[in-house]
């Protein structure tokens, strides 16, 4: 894990204070989307397909603040779209700072040094830049040559202007795992704090469809992976290698097929500008709540997850499974600390995947309203449409 000692001292103090009330469900990272508007169109995107009227739509600073208030989660991740193209960005950042909670800026880095100076560095500000691979690969997880070099040189600037700086990386179809070896290398030696990784999810409306990794897939690749991570050892910097992930050990150890996890969505709620989203940050049919109460207490979880719903059969996306890890590690330590000093595991079998059960749910939400309080669907409110380009 790479997060500095005050971000896990006061999220640990959060989730042990959940955990001593007894409370089954609790948010750990807001997904705040202010935003669908991108000045990129990746082939992968499952965010940026909405009409020109959604997409020139902003959430204004006291709607987004008041959504970080009434969720009380201790990170705040702002993805998009692009959240730079957000002329009150600062100063929703500097909202939440005040908070005193951690935010995660996620952008493509594209126009980090026009408005880098309009932040302050802060322990509780991360720039999360967007890179999926090296120089050729990103180019083309982006559709667009240049952005890599771009990407880059704005990861430098953040970090000479004492900034925190992680990588968010997606990982798809056709992946080499030297390659990506290859690329976390590079990634730790431009001075980041870690590595945010995942593999894609298979997004319906996703400009492609051939990119995204099945379930077993991924797990076989991050094994493959973490075993170049684990050969150089003795360079050493993180529990899966010589790399710092911004994640639990036990996150990785789920990613390397070795735990049997059950998606736990609550924990990483996600609002923009059409409520409160249900039931995750990447199912984006099911409906919005209309307060983040009405999302915890009325949304059905038990329709989704793996083997529950066909939506989620390849989702091994850190915002439904990392907060399963994390309160993993709370209840069983010992097993959190030997994953912490061994790494994952990258060898033997691994742990049999969680039974299917939706046809019954798919038979049963025939029959039954499932979901109450939906306000409306983006599709019975009109407004799943073509992508147009920006
Ligand atoms: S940069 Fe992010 S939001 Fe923009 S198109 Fe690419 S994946 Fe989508
Ligand atoms: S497994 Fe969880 S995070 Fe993934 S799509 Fe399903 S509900 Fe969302």
């Amino acid at each position: 894990m790479s997060v500095p000692l005050l971000q896990a001292f006061q999220v640990g103090r959060y989730i042990a204070g959940r955990k001593l009330r007894g409370v089954k469900r609790y948010p750990l990272v807001l997904m705040l989307e202010p935003l669908f508007q991108c000045n990129l169109a990746c082939a992968g995107c499952g965010k940026i397909d909405h009409p020109k009227e959604i997409l020139q739509k902003r959430m204004s600073v006291a709607d987004a603040l008041r959504a970080v208030d009434e969720c009380g989660a201790p990170m705040v991740s702002i993805p998009g779209g692009e959240p730079l193209i957000h002329k009150d960005m600062p100063q929703l950042v500097a909202g939440i700072v005040a908070r005193r909670k951690f935010v995660y800026l996620c952008t493509n880095a594209i126009l980090l040094p026009k408005h880098i100076d309009e932040y302050r560095p802060s322990p509780y500000l991360t720039f999360s830049i967007h890179l999926d691979g090296n120089r050729q690969r990103h180019d083309e997880s982006v559709c667009q040559e240049g952005v890599f070099d771009k990407a880059v040189a704005a990861i430098r600037l953040a970090r000479a202007k004492g900034f925190r700086v992680t990588v968010n990386c997606t990982l798809f179809s056709g992946e080499d795992p030297d390659h990506v070896a290859e690329f976390f290398d590079e990634a730790m030696a431009l001075g980041i704090e870690g590595i945010t990784v995942s593999p894609g999810y298979s997004y319906q409306h996703a400009p492609r469809q051939d990119v995204f990794l099945g379930r077993n897939q991924s797990k076989r690749l991050f094994r493959e992976i973490f075993k170049r991570g684990r050969s150089k050892r003795s360079a050493s910097r993180g529990s899966a290698g010589r790399w710092s992930f911004n994640h639990s050990g036990l996150f990785l150890d789920f990613l390397a097929g070795n735990q049997a996890y059950q998606c736990t969505p609550w924990s990483t709620p996600t609002y923009n500008l059409f409520g409160w989203q249900r039931p995750c940050y990447l199912l984006t049919d099911e409906g919005y709540a209309s307060s983040f109460r009405s999302l915890m207490e009325d949304t059905d979880w038990g329709r989704y997850g793996v083997g529950r719903n066909p939506a989620c059969d390849n989702c091994m996306a850190h915002c439904g499974f990392e907060g399963t890890a994390v309160d993993d590690a709370f209840t069983h330590p010992l097993k959190a600390l030997k994953s912490a000093i061994r790494g994952p595991r990258i060898a033997g079998p691994m742990a049999p995947d969680l039974p299917i059960t939706y046809r019954e749910h798919v038979r049963h939400s025939v029959t039954a309203a499932a979901v109450p309080e939906v306000i409306l669907t983006r599709r019975e409110s009109g407004l799943r449409q073509p992508r147009e380009l920006q």
